[in-house]
């Protein structure tokens, strides 16, 4: 069940109280109307009927996936790479093989979701999208600034991520084969170990691949 408290907010603008929904937790399963609110964002919509005035509100937020077996706790800001969350920990204690991430960004909120959903490898994901980016910088001779999974094309073989380049945030996206994913995948499950057995919420971003990139590029698959 979705865990739901109301709020009292004044507006940014106009000052007034306003009556707001935070959902604290989601169960993905319970209600799709959440889920489908959450992927759009809708969910983080604030509105304020005395001036209109429309903002998004970001707060922490756990979503829950029992069947597919992750969860996402989406914490703004966070900084932290591991996250142990004493009530979560006893509501759910140690069940085997739920993958549990915190993420800082809606952005990646929804990415982590998407992956999931998918059924693919978050680890891999990350990779592969750190291989993609470096590839997408050369050719286009611009910065990655930020990228996203974005498409997986079970029929075709075909991943593909949405790039934001260079100084305007141009959105480019880059498909590349499933074999690069499954190459990623090998090289995880070596150099990933340690994050897969780390307890609680876990960040797996940017900086992690970058990391993994660099250890395979240097030291070769064999090194830990
Ligand atoms: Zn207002």
């Amino acid at each position: 069940m979705a865990v739901v408290d109301i709020k009292s907010i004044r507006c940014p603008q106009c000052k007034s109280k306003n009556q707001v929904h935070i959902y604290k937790s989601v169960n993905a399963q319970e209600d799709l109307k959440l889920h489908d609110k959450i992927l759009t964002g809708e969910l983080f919509d604030f509105y304020c009927p005395y001036c209109e005035y429309k903002a998004r509100l970001y707060y922490p937020c756990l979503y829950n996936d029992p069947k597919n077996r992750f969860m996402v706790y989406f914490i703004p800001d966070i900084e932290k790479g591991q996250m142990i969350d004493r009530t979560v920990e006893m509501e759910y204690p140690d069940l085997p093989k739920i993958t549990k991430r915190i993420v800082p960004t809606f952005n990646e909120f929804k990415e982590k979701i998407l992956i999931f959903e998918a059924g693919l490898d978050d680890m891999a994901i990350e990779l592969t999208k750190a291989a993609v980016a470096e590839a997408v910088a050369r050719k286009k001779e611009q910065d990655v600034n930020e990228g996203y999974f974005s498409l997986y094309d079970k029929e075709n073989n075909t991943l593909g991520f949405t790039f934001f380049l260079g100084i305007e945030h141009t959105m480019f996206t880059q498909t590349t084969k499933l074999d690069v994913y499954r190459k990623s995948w090998s090289i995880v499950s070596r150099l990933g170990k340690k994050e897969r057995s780390m307890k609680g919420f876990i960040k797996i971003d940017k900086a992690w691949a970058d990391n993994i990139l660099f250890r395979y590029q240097r030291f070769g698959f064999d090194s830990n």
